[in-house]
């Protein structure tokens, strides 16, 4: 992916998180890898008023500023962190969807209520307990997660951070963990509970017509 096209990819998803309503002014960032650099949200820039400029460079491994002027995130590294775990990720989303967040502050698991929780989230999604989201603590944490497979995580407190192979798809999966939520939710005050059972996460997982739908994901939009 080239520069132009990471920026114009970031500049897009950003005007749509911040449509969905998932931050309020600065709140939220989202990186891009492109090869060793990785374009992120500068401090301060909210997504609703972001073009290209707002977005600046840093060293993948060291984290250094190596295109643009202006501070990156101050959760940079936790984007780091994410893009190194080792999976072929090439971009991470983070927000703070409003049932996101309530739902990080019961700790619970979520799990998949819906065959596209299955397709396109790829995992559960595990709660991590509230762990200030700027420092190399928090990082390590946050990597952990995915390297054991899982595709986002909730922030306890805070909001959550979601992987993807571009940043379409980590939008897509942040937007499904939050209306599955909705989802989930709604059914507890109803009264009657019933998730995805492991036999049907894999007939789904294995369906031709659902490795279709994936790999349109895997474009460019
Ligand atoms: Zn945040």
């Amino acid at each position: 992916m080239t520069k132009a096209e990471a920026l114009k990819e970031l500049v897009k998803a950003g005007k749509k998180i911040a449509e969905l309503g998932y931050v309020i002014g600065p709140g939220g960032n989202t990186s891009v890898r492109c090869g060793n650099t990785v374009y992120i949200k500068a401090s301060g820039a909210s997504f609703e008023d972001c073009n290209p400029k707002d977005y600046v460079g840093v060293d993948i491994n060291t984290g250094e500023l190596v295109d643009g002027k202006r501070r990156p995130s101050c959760e940079t590294l936790a984007h780091l962190a994410c893009l190194q775990a080792g999976k072929g990720i090439g971009a991470v989303v983070h927000c703070h969807p409003i049932y996101v967040l309530a739902w990080g502050m019961g700790g619970k698991m979520l799990r998949a209520c819906n065959p596209e929780m299955v397709t396109i989230i790829g995992s559960d999604v595990p709660v991590m307990k509230y762990t200030p989201s700027a420092g190399a603590p928090f990082a390590k944490k946050l990597q952990k997660y995915i390297k054991d497979g899982y595709n986002a995580v909730i922030i306890q407190n805070h909001g959550i951070f979601v992987a993807g192979d571009n940043i379409r798809q980590a939008l897509y999966r942040t937007r499904l963990i939050e209306e599955g939520i909705k989802t989930t939710v709604t059914a507890k005050i109803l009264g009657k509970m019933r998730y995805m059972t492991s036999k049907e996460w894999k007939e789904i997982d294995n369906a031709e017509f659902e490795d279709y739908r994936r790999t349109l994901l895997k474009m460019k939009g």
